[in-house]
């Protein structure tokens, strides 16, 4: 990778990243900008590990119109999105790729049109008789093309949903589309390889539990370092009472890392036995990004089984924005963690009867030390953390799909109270880009991988805008988050912005940071 101010190159290939203005504008249309973004197709392997076909079927029309009526069938939100929506207009600026790119195709609403055109010319009266009036289109190759192109330029953020008089979330119709292009053999390799890693290893790298093993006790070596204390970071030990998930990120990444350290020191500090498990040591789903219940449903029951099998009390989430939306949301039917867990599930029943009633199932990490916190339990010196200057990142799935300490905001809320307990200089960014209408960081819903960069640069345009006005204006040189893939995201594309890759980090290093020991006093 070579650079040059404001453009890099990646791959040989030049991304110039869009201009910073006082304000993002809504951008002149460039018709067909992004059409030759697309990412890498899954390989026969990828797609066969998922039960889906190897490679694109010969029947791949009649299989995606029989895909879509069993979605039709069974997703009540398939048929009610794509028949409600008016086209008033109101989400056409609001999506990140579209301000970024200028490509009329990453409109929520023309994006939405891509699958509400065959679906009205399918199953519909008015387009199975009167396709031209009615916009219908019938599926063609080129529409299949088309498809896997544009909803793979959609993070599945729902920031659009927030501003649609009619709450469409043109995330779930990127899912259904996803959904379909998996079921004819035309599926990601990017969310696919990574999938199957999970379903046969335990964890989106693939990493195996031994070499987990040697990497957890090469971190206890720089705590021990770094506080002269045996701070542990225990792995697959039974009776613990804290299971940990957490994405598997934190195991190797920067600046994830330094976050499960954070993670470590609150544990020891607050004398909670914990441990992690080799056996689901992701807690990534990717499921979710692809659509598929089936596949989110085999990610979500190994957090399950190890958890019924290390015999835990509490199981806690770490900093990923979408796993902490799958298990708030999702957990409850797909594995009996949380209320409402099946009655005819006898693990997940099992699971309720095991799980501690006085604790949140599941519980965010953010929850878990903003208790501690409260309750006086960790000592803090704030000071620790003076030479920054911090603002902080809302995620979207943590912002518009989840809820964090049982209470209204409580997703806001709670990681702003955690921040600022753990550091003296706090600055906001503006409002309008953050709470309920944050912006995506560009990287989310499965677009994280390289073969989509031109499109994670421009994607990321209206966060880098706000962020570089208080880095500009309030000095601002930290930028705080709780998502694995955010953290990921920022470190590539904060130097097309001109900011430094290293200002990103996870909040519970700014906690960690902040944690006095006693040998350190
Ligand atoms: S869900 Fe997000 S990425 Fe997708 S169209 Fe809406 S705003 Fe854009
Ligand atoms: S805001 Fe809602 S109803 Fe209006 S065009 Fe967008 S999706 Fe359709």
């Amino acid at each position: 990778m070579g650079s040059r101010d404001g453009e890099i190159i990646v791959a040989r290939v030049k991304i110039d990243a869009p201009e910073l203005t006082e304000y993002v504008e809504i951008p002149v249309l460039q018709e067909g900008a992004m059409a030759h973004s697309s990412p890498f197709v899954a390989k026969p392997d990828h797609q066969e590990a998922l039960n889906f076909p190897g490679e694109l079927v010969d029947d791949w029309h009649d299989r995606a119109i029989a895909k879509m009526a069993d979605l039709n069938k069974t997703s009540r939100s398939f048929s009610l999105f794509l028949d409600i929506c008016v086209h008033c207009g109101s989400c056409t600026d609001k999506c990140h790729y579209f301000l970024g790119t200028a490509d009329p195709k990453n409109m929520p609403v023309a994006r939405q049109e891509l699958l509400r055109s065959v679906y009205r010319r399918y199953f519909t009266f008015a387009g199975k008789f009167f396709p031209n009036l009615v916009g219908a289109k019938d599926l063609t190759r080129e529409t299949l093309d088309e498809w896997h192109s544009y909803y793979h330029q959609c993070s599945e953020c729902r920031r659009c949903s927030v501003f649609c008089p009619y709450g469409i979330d043109t995330a779930e119709i990127t899912m259904a589309a996803r959904d379909i292009l998996d079921a004819v053999g035309y599926g990601q390799k990017y969310d696919n390889e990574i999938l199957g890693k999970v379903l046969k290893i335990g964890n989106n790298l693939g990493l195996p539990g031994p070499a987990l093993k040697a990497t957890l006790e090469d971190l206890e070596e720089d705590l021990e370092d770094e506080t002269g204390l045996p701070i542990r970071m225990p792995l697959d030990e039974k009776g613990a009472d804290v299971l940990l998930i957490t994405p598997s990120a934190d195991f190797f990444a920067e600046p994830h890392i330094d976050g499960l350290l954070g993670y470590a020191k609150v544990f020891h500090q607050a004398g909670i036995s914990w441990t992690m498990s080799s056996y689901a040591s992701e807690g990534a789903n990717f499921g979710m990004f692809i659509g598929n219940y089936a596949t989110m449903k085999s990610v979500a029951e190994r957090i399950r089984t190890a958890a019924l099998e290390l015999g835990v009390k509490r199981v806690i989430v770490g900093e990923c924005g979408h796993a902490w939306r799958v298990a708030y949301s999702f957990w409850n039917t797909l594995a009996g963690t949380g209320h409402g867990a099946a009655a005819d599930d006898k693990y997940a029943q099992m699971l309720q009867k095991q799980l501690d009633p006085r604790y949140p199932a599941p519980q965010h990490i953010i929850e878990f030390t903003y208790d501690l916190m409260q309750r006086g339990a960790l000592k803090i010196d704030k000071s620790a953390n003076d030479h920054r200057t911090v603002t902080f990142h809302d995620s979207c799935n943590v912002a518009r799909g989840s809820g964090m300490g049982g209470i209204e905001r409580g997703q806001f809320i709670l990681p702003r109270e955690v921040i600022k307990g753990v550091v003296n200089n706090y600055v906001e960014m503006d409002s309008s880009t953050m709470y309920e209408e944050t912006l995506c960081c560009g990287g989310g819903g499965g677009l994280l991988t390289d073969d989509l960069m031109e499109l994670r640069v421009k994607g990321a345009m209206p966060r880098m805008n706000a962020l570089h006005k208080v880095f500009e204006e309030e000095g601002v040189d930290t930028l705080a988050a709780i998502c694995a893939i955010c953290k990921s995201q920022f470190t590539k594309v904060l130097p097309y912005y001109k900011m430094p890759m290293d200002m990103i980090i996870s909040v519970h290093q700014l906690v960690g940071d902040a944690l006095v020991f006693e040998n350190n006093d």
